[in-house]
């Protein structure tokens, strides 16, 4: 046993001269500076409404990430200085309430001094014995308890949504195939496995079929009804032609709030034909599965609860700044059974920095890996899941003030239900080209970012409100610029 006296080990005379570590020579310069950048860092955020919403960079800032590698140091204030005029302008805009051309979170200061103080930190989330573990795992139980999911989930961080859908495809194809697949593969099994999505499913679910060497040719497009959800009859219908055939499907994909639209699929309908079918059910929750935070909009999602697994963005609709990519599995021994890796380096104590029973390596891809789970659990303790999940209901309601205002507007014309928060339109009189330049021009003015869409082979121009910095006024002052934009144009 070491007593507080032996802790000098004796290697500590001859440690070579301290300007071999990276640590700053003059740590209260470092501070001052320190506090000056996260100042200004505040600033940005605190007044990010009055600049403009985007603007390309010049040449002459591109030059400045073109150098050659720097063999020497640089003065931190001097690289500082550079961040805030080559970096802090040109960034992509998602933090201004005009920002609505993706589905991508405005994140919150919370957020951004969680990331300062998990750099600091900097705990490899892998695996071991350490409160970074903990902390994923409180994140974990709170989202069993918000989806409606029972305590033998596990749940896991992961980079976003299009790996958190990968992660669970895998998961499908080994239960499917049997644990013996992980080592003889997919050829092995000789079976063509089968998986089912909508037509309107995100394209990270085929490449997830391509990732995980069963093929985007086996990801069926199930057709969807006219206001973009799947129609739950011809999913049966395919699934039993494909038994009749011969192939084996295994996995159906529903989409809560598709990124074209914001449609949900009808989770309940899906959930009784994957179960009778005995498939693996996986809800891509990227944008929506959050909203189950609202009281006002749960009801949307239900069925969602009957899942085998979940993914989820926090960093869109849950504004925990990027990235927080999250999946939730019903049944965690699946998650584990078809991650976990017997490497001796990877081994189990009872007790020390090896303790603990699953780590997250175990769920999943990734061995190191950073704490995802401070900022949001930062996030969600510091405003609490109502003040969320209104403000998440608040962008539906936004949505849906605009998409009312254009109705009633001569110039333009809703073209797509607003389910959730994304407003699809077009131009009356005005065709693609028009669609398109407009929604460039306005970028390029820095004076809002929507972007467009295909709806039924018409672009459409698209705003998705995902940030809970936008207001009513706002949205009013949009139209009234794409007025004043059309106007100009003769309209
Ligand atoms: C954004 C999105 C994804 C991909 O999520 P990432 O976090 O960007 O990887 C998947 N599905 C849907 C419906 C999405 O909107």
């Amino acid at each position: 046993m070491w007593l507080a006296d032996n802790r000098k080990p004796a290697f500590e005379e001859s440690r070579p001269d301290a300007s071999s570590s990276l640590d700053p020579a003059d740590w209260p310069a470092f501070r001052a500076l320190a506090h000056k950048m996260l100042d200004d860092v505040i600033t940005h955020v605190e007044t990010i409404g009055q600049g403009p919403v985007w603007q390309s960079q010049p040449e002459e800032n591109r030059e400045r990430f073109r150098q050659s590698l720097p063999a020497g140091p640089s003065d931190l204030s001097a690289v500082l200085d550079d961040v805030r005029t080559h970096v802090m302008p040109y960034a992509t805009g998602n933090l201004h309430p005009l920002f609505m051309g993706w589905v991508h979170g405005a994140g919150t200061p919370v957020g951004m001094v969680a990331e300062m103080i998990a750099a600091g930190l900097n705990m490899n989330c892998g695996g071991r014995n350490h409160v970074g573990i903990d902390i994923e795992h409180q994140v974990v139980r709170w989202m069993r308890e918000a989806m409606g999911y029972p305590e033998t989930a596990s749940g896991l961080f992961v980079t976003g949504s299009s790996m958190a859908n990968f992660v669970a495809v895998t998961i499908a194809k080994t239960e499917a195939l049997g644990l013996e697949s992980r080592r003889d593969g997919l050829v092995a099994a000789g079976r063509d496995l089968i998986a089912y999505a909508s037509a309107e499913a995100h394209g990270c679910i085929a490449q997830a079929m391509q990732l995980s060497g069963i093929g985007s040719a086996n990801l069926r497009m199930v057709p969807v009804d006219t206001a973009g959800r799947m129609m739950p009859s011809a999913l049966g219908m395919m699934i039993r032609q494909d038994r009749a055939e011969g192939r084996l499907p295994f996995l159906a994909v529903a989409t809560a709030g598709t990124v074209n639209t914001g449609a949900i699929d009808p989770l309940g309908d899906i959930a009784e034909i994957a179960a009778r079918e005995n498939l693996w059910y996986h809800v891509d929750g990227a944008i929506g599965a959050i909203a189950m935070l609202s009281d006002e909009m749960r009801p949307l999602f239900s069925g969602i609860e009957k899942s085998s697994s979940v993914a989820l963005d926090f960093h869109k609709w849950g504004q925990v700044p990027y990235d927080a990519g999250f999946l939730l599995v019903r049944e965690g021994e699946k998650q584990r059974r078809t991650f976990d890796q017997p490497a001796a380096y990877l081994q189990r104590a009872d007790r020390g920095l090896a303790a603990g029973d699953t780590w997250p390596c175990d769920l999943g891809p990734d061995l190191s890996r950073g704490l995802r789970a401070l900022k949001t659990w930062m996030t969600i303790e510091t405003l609490g899941a109502d003040r969320i999940g209104q403000s998440i209901a608040h962008t539906c309601a936004l949505a849906r003030h605009l998409a009312s205002r254009l109705d009633a507007h001569p110039l333009f014309e809703v073209k797509a239900p607003v389910a959730l928060n994304i407003v699809c339109f077009g131009i009356c009189g005005g065709g693609s080209d028009l669609v398109r330049t407009l929604v460039i021009d306005l970028q390029e003015q820095g004076l809002a970012a929507p972007s467009w869409t295909m709806i039924d082979g018409e672009l459409v121009v698209r705003c998705a409100i995902v940030n809970h910095r936008t207001t009513e006024t706002d949205l009013d002052g949009f139209i009234d610029i794409m007025t004043a934009y059309l106007r100009g144009c003769g309209f």
